[in-house]
């Protein structure tokens, strides 16, 4: 996916974020508890998403229609609850879900 996201924009895609252990889901929780998941049960944890930047953490932005395009050619998905107006929007929060 990041090949043909450089392709588009001549860089890799931007990861702020993507396996968390345990140990650093309980500081993360314990620091910004309203954006971090209960300890043990983040997709963080499982090693299947991805916090993306490079433009890709706004929504609107020419890197964040690229990835709403083209994703899901790559088993990966925006989680509804992070959606514009779900109540916790976090346009970086990318999960894979397989193809
Ligand atoms: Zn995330």
């Amino acid at each position: 996916m990041s090949a043909a996201y450089a392709a588009a924009f001549g860089g890799p895609i931007c990861i702020t974020d993507s396996y968390r252990t345990y140990a650093s889901q309980v500081t993360l929780y314990g620091e910004k508890p309203a954006l971090a998941a209960v300890p043990g049960t983040s997709n963080h944890g499982w090693g299947l998403a991805v916090d993306l930047c490079g433009g890709i953490q706004t929504f609107g932005t020419p890197q964040y229609a690229w990835m709403v395009a083209n994703a899901g050619r790559f088993g990966f998905l925006h989680p509804t609850w992070a959606d514009p107006g779900n109540g916790r929007e976090e346009p970086w929060h990318w999960e894979y879900a397989g193809s």
